[in-house]
């Protein structure tokens, strides 16, 4: 099995949620006693929320090249960014990087694709939802990806940074999650894509009446299977 490396900590609610399902993913395959080989590296949040908000997107990139270095020198074999958002800075991020990344848009484009899925909403932080470095991506793999009306997009954003990325669960946000669903399916999406590693927490296959790609699964699986490949 290779040592798979995750670039977490953005936010330490969603690394939690890696950690754990790639334990009980492996578990699943393998059986008995065994687990992934590992190594996280998770960052300070508040410090990477600063440097989002501040636009310091030089700075932040900077953090990211460092810490991915850190894993290629610790022995991860690939790695994965277990954030969203902060796959906007990936070119930075890889400057003189040699092992694989799975890039997470990526990963969800293929899974939609292998469903026969075409159109998938996005809900995801403003960043992920308004600047090309994700839409384009899906756009590119032939999807055409629906988008929450600017008031639905402030909310998603807002309950990610001051609800999930904290660990506050709040029955009315997930009920502002589920009819921002509606809204987008109802507008033609066949799909939903919880483009925000901490929307797992909120939103279930249950709530939503088309197929979820929850993206931190799917980057799970995939960084899984490529890690027993
Ligand atoms: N984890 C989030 C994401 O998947 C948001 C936190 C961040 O800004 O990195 O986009």
């Amino acid at each position: 099995m290779k040592t798979i490396g995750i670039l977490g900590g953005m936010s330490a609610a969603s690394t939690q949620t890696y950690y754990r399902e790639l334990c009980l993913r492996t578990r699943d395959l393998l059986g008995g006693l065994h687990s992934p080989d590992l190594l996280i590296r998770s960052i300070n949040f508040a410090v990477m929320a600063e440097l989002q908000s501040a636009g310091q997107w030089d700075q932040a990139g900077d953090i990211l090249n460092r810490e991915a270095k850190a894993l290629e020198r610790g022995g991860a074999d690939f790695f994965i960014l277990a954030t969203n958002t902060m796959h906007k800075l990936s070119e930075e991020m890889l400057q003189g990087i040699s092992i694989p990344f799975l890039h997470i848009a990526d990963a969800t484009a293929l899974s939609i694709q292998e469903q026969g899925l075409r159109s998938p909403a996005l809900m995801a932080t403003a960043f992920t939802m308004e600047e090309g470095f994700y839409i384009d991506r899906l756009i590119a793999a032939g999807l055409t990806p629906v988008l929450p009306e600017s008031q639905d997009r402030a909310k998603i954003h807002r309950i990610i940074y001051d609800e999930l990325c904290r660990e506050i669960v709040l029955a009315e946000s997930q009920e502002a999650f589920v009819a921002i669903a509606n809204r987008l399916v109802d507008r033609g999406a066949d799909c939903l894509i919880l483009g925000c590693t901490e929307i797992g927490m909120l939103l279930h296959q249950t709530d939503i009446r088309v197929p979820v790609f929850d993206t931190t699964l799917v980057h799970c699986d995939a960084a899984l299977a490529f890690a027993l490949a």
